[in-house]
């Protein structure tokens, strides 16, 4: 951090869940709160901190004088690997071995004299993250909860890490205020479910997203270059990508967590290859459950000409590259937003926490997902691809796609309702920390 810090600005200590899908939008968010007045403090566990030294470079975490990163250990053993680390596990340790490194670090930086920085006035934490809830309290400092899920992912009970996040969820009842990375008309019904039939409420509910829109507009170049990318971000997709035709290419990406067996791997390998079209595919080192990803060699030869496959892609600006035709996703949250603002329509395979409730919307309620069987088959990946590319319903759904972001983008417009919501959340932020 530089030494220019400007010690009367508020003060938010921004922590995510340790995971990708959790960082991206915090640090989105954490952005759009340094670009409204307030000094930064962002908070990864060092196993993340490595990895993001590590694809980014040291430059890209210490541009700006009022923006600084600082870690706390997520408690697990240490380990040179550079993969997604396991969810349970860490949910168990970040609850139990958190608390008290995130406190020490609070009480640090409010010793401005040695800090240079301002006294913290705010902890936004991760709503999954709810250890934070008692450092607030002993410290005497508001907290706000994010939630990086939809708002109707807070609701159903299915697996672990839904059970999970219904234990957290109920600690929110005790923050100053909940964030939403949704907009309103997206999800109407279940916002103001949450808002008005919750007894007892809730504290005030702010959905100020799509994040990245709201932050699109007046981004700088320091701030553009502080990223969250985890793995190393190569460009070849998108040169590749500018050497395709407008919508012929199918994206397949099944983010930072879910992984399949070998054999679904190859039912999806075949399925993209008999449909015919072009694919970019995105297949993390880590994918195959307890072994590595292996495509047969007769795979290869057949689809060279029409495929790319790499380990990692820029997605927000892969799904914006006029070249690509619809999107073979896992159904997580941040992927069907960057989806819908993109105005890409898709095919869902859900894998786990609260994607099978997105997966079910997605194709029921804004006409914009094709399901694929959990059990994959390769005859069925072919036909769902065909019909998404060249079928009379993946046409209806392309059509919707594109006005559910005119939707998004109206959203996030001045005036409208998540930039109001985001004017209403800082005025809330700035009357608690004084
Ligand atoms: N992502 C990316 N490149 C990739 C895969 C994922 O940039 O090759 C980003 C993606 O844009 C999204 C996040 O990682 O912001 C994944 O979050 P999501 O909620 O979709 O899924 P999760 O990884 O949490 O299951």
């Amino acid at each position: 951090m530089g030494s220019a810090s400007d010690v009367t600005k508020p003060h938010a200590v921004c922590i995510p869940y340790p995971a990708q899908g959790h960082i991206n939008p915090m640090l989105k968010l954490a952005k759009l709160l340094y670009q409204k007045g307030f000094h930064i403090t962002f908070v990864n566990t060092e196993y993340n901190h490595r990895r993001l030294l590590k694809s980014r470079g040291p430059d890209s975490l210490n541009g700006l004088p009022d923006f600084q990163f600082k870690t706390i250990p997520d408690g697990l053993p240490p380990t040179d690997t550079d993969t997604t680390q396991d969810i349970p596990s860490l949910c168990e340790s970040t609850r139990k071995n958190c608390a008290v490194p995130l406190s020490n670090l609070v009480t640090e930086l409010n010793n401005t004299s040695i800090s240079n920085a301002p006294p913290v006035s705010c902890i936004v934490s991760d709503g999954t993250m709810s250890f934070t809830l008692k450092v607030s309290q002993d410290l005497s400092i508001p907290l706000v909860f994010f939630w990086t899920l939809g708002a109707f992912g807070w609701t159903d009970p299915n697996d672990f890490m839904i059970n999970y996040v219904i234990g957290e969820t109920e600690r929110s009842y005790k923050a100053s205020a909940v964030i939403l990375n949704t907009f309103d008309v997206f999800e109407q019904e279940v916002l103001d479910a949450i808002k008005y039939e919750l007894t007892p409420p809730l504290p005030p509910i702010y959905s100020i997203g799509p994040l990245h829109l709201l932050l699109k507009p007046v981004s700088e170049s320091a701030l553009e270059s502080t990223g969250s990318n985890l793995r190393e971000e190569k460009t070849e997709s998108l040169e590749w990508l500018n050497s395709k035709e407008p919508n012929s290419v199918v994206y397949v990406n099944f983010g930072s967590i879910t992984v399949m067996t070998s054999h679904q791997l190859i039912e999806f390998a075949w399925g993209l290859a008999n449909s015919k079209h072009s694919f970019l595919w995105v297949i993390r080192p880590d994918i195959v459950i307890g072994d590595s990803a292996i495509l047969p060699p007769e795979f290869i030869t057949e689809t060279k000409e029409r495929s790319l496959l790499v380990s990692w892609c820029p997605q927000e600006q892969v799904l914006n590259h006029p070249s690509i035709g619809g999107f073979l996703t896992h159904c997580g949250w941040n992927s069907i937003l960057e989806s819908v603002c993109a105005g890409v329509a898709m095919i869902c395979w859900p894998f786990f926490a609260e994607q099978q409730t997105n997966c079910r919307y997605l194709c029921s309620k804004w006409g914009i997902g094709m399901e694929i069987d959990n059990n994959v088959k390769r005859d069925e990946i072919e036909s769902l691809v065909r019909e998404l590319m060249q079928g009379d319903k993946g046409m209806e759904m392309k059509l919707k796609a594109i006005e559910w972001k005119k939707s998004a983008e109206e959203a996030t417009a001045r005036g409208r309702s998540s930039h109001l919501n985001l004017d209403k959340l800082i005025d809330q932020m700035l009357l608690s920390s004084t």
